[in-house]
């Protein structure tokens, strides 16, 4: 008998509750991650959305910079949302071959929802919340793109690491946690994910 996945979600800064709620509702053990030590033992890790810039002064007070880099490097398996993305790119934990561009979708649209296709997840579109989100400009031939907004990247993969620029801990629908859970089963003999993930909005 397998136990339940341990996933970190990182709590500088953010939206990290929510993301807390979500995995715990599909089976998973949740650590909250302020420090280096709370990397320990991790099957997981979500980088909330919020400030891409707090969250980085946040790493380097806390000293997780390296740490971080080095547990992703050496493949454990992430979920970047929104400022999570961004922290994922070239220009900051720098282990996704991934350029975010930050407030990509400008000042007018800062807000809005969509109902996004997203390679990899069955049945109807994703319901996609983005707020003052980035968009992908540029990526290496390792990251499989996703989904796309108006022809600009917004969810890409590049192995077990995913990155997703719009919320996807704010709507009810837990299909893109499920795509990290289903990585993280890959990793741990003997466990399957206990939910399929469903689409809990309609
Ligand atoms: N605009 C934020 C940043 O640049 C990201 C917004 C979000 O995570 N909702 O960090």
């Amino acid at each position: 008998m397998v136990g339940a996945p341990l996933i970190g979600v990182l709590a500088i800064q953010g939206d990290f509750e929510a993301h807390g709620k979500v995995l715990r509702r599909l089976g998973a053990e949740v650590r909250e991650v302020r420090t280096v030590a709370d990397l320990e033992g991790l099957d997981g890790l979500v980088i909330p959305g919020g400030e891409s810039t707090a969250i980085t002064l946040g790493i380097e007070r806390e000293g997780l910079v390296e740490p971080l880099r080095r547990a992703i490097g050496d493949g454990l398996p992430v979920l970047g949302s929104c400022a999570g993305l961004i922290m994922l790119d070239r220009e900051h934990l720098g282990v996704m071959d991934i350029l975010a561009d930050r407030n990509a979708f400008g000042r007018q649209i800062r807000s809005f929802e969509a109902d996004l296709r997203v390679s990899g997840v069955e049945g109807p579109p994703v319901r996609a919340v983005f707020i003052r989100a980035p968009w992908i400009a540029e990526h290496g031939e390792a990251v499989e793109v996703l989904a796309e907004v108006d022809g600009h990247a917004v969810a890409a993969r590049q192995g077990d690491m995913i990155a997703v620029a719009f919320h996807n801990e704010l709507t009810g629908d837990d299909r893109v946690h499920g795509l990290l859970l289903e990585a993280v089963g890959r990793r741990i003999e003997g466990y399957a994910p206990v939910s399929d993930f469903s689409d809990n909005t309609r």
